[in-house]
């Protein structure tokens, strides 16, 4: 679903020169599957979530999703690609002054879609995430768990075969952090959406992944299958 080859991303630091954010690397993630990418800070995670939709630009290698290869498309062709690609941020991007199904209406606006079926689908998304009741409210009139419900919701509405999640549960407590991975593995397996979720929390890992990638420096130290990924803690 998601195949990296030989991505590489370094950053310009003032007065310091280049700095090597992700050495060479290359990376399989399969259809359907919950991958976490792991490490301390600064060990590349968020950098190679990003090169995923070429939120950044590789300056080496290609990334492929779902049978494009992305690094290939003109501008247009990307930005079309990327509405089937959802992103969960850590501190959610909500728009403030917009209710919560017109925060998941947004993508779809953006998108062109028809009053009408943005309607729809909204309240879909909406049923998804638990959040029916809370459709007009807005975001300050929300916990942090409910908050990143939305988030997911807004990633889910034009159906994307992958959702992009950074750190998505790092701003929550334990009560709400389980919330939102027991929706995230709910999508996963009702809509068999692919998820690449970065976090430093071990927990998360076990607890969600189907696999993981650890990464230290930039670099991709190894890739682990993780066994029995129920929520029951
Ligand atoms: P992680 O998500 O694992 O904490 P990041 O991918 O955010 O790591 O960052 C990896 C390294 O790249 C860090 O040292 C960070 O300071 C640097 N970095 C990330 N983004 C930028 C940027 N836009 N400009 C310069 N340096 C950056
Ligand atoms: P704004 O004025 O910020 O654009 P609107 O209230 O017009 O916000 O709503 C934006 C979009 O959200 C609309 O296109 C509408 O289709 C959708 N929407 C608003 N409320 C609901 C709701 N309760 N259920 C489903 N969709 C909704």
């Amino acid at each position: 679903m998601i195949v990296l080859e030989q991505v590489s991303k370094r950053y310009r630091h003032r007065d310091q020169g280049w700095f090597t954010a992700v050495e060479p690397l290359s990376l399989h993630i399969k259809a359907g599957e919950i991958f976490g990418l792991m490490g301390y800070s600064g060990a590349g995670k968020s950098t190679l979530l990003r090169l995923i939709n070429l939120l950044e630009r590789p300056d080496s290698g290609s990334v492929s999703v779902d049978g494009q290869t992305l690094t290939a498309l003109s501008a247009p062709s990307l930005r079309q690609a990327r509405q089937h690609i959802g992103m969960v941020f850590q501190q959610f991007n909500l728009l403030a002054n917009r209710t919560v199904a017109a925060n998941v209406a947004f993508p779809l606006e953006v998108a062109g879609w028809q009053r009408s079926d943005i309607e729809r689908r909204v309240a879909e998304c909406l049923d998804i995430v638990g959040l029916t009741d809370r459709a007009n409210h807005y975001p300050a009139q929300l916990s942090g768990g409910q908050k990143q419900r939305v988030g997911i919701a807004r990633a889910l509405a034009a159906s994307p075969k992958v959702i992009l999640a950074d750190e998505p549960t790092s701003a929550l407590d334990p009560a709400t952090t389980r919330s939102v991975l027991e929706c995230l593995l709910d999508i996963n397996r009702r809509f068999n959406v692919t998820i690449v979720i970065v976090t430093h929390e071990m927990s998360v890992i076990r607890r969600l992944c189907d696999r993981a990638a650890l990464l230290h420096q930039g670099k991709l130290l190894e890739v682990i299958d993780v066994k029995d990924n129920q929520i029951h803690a």
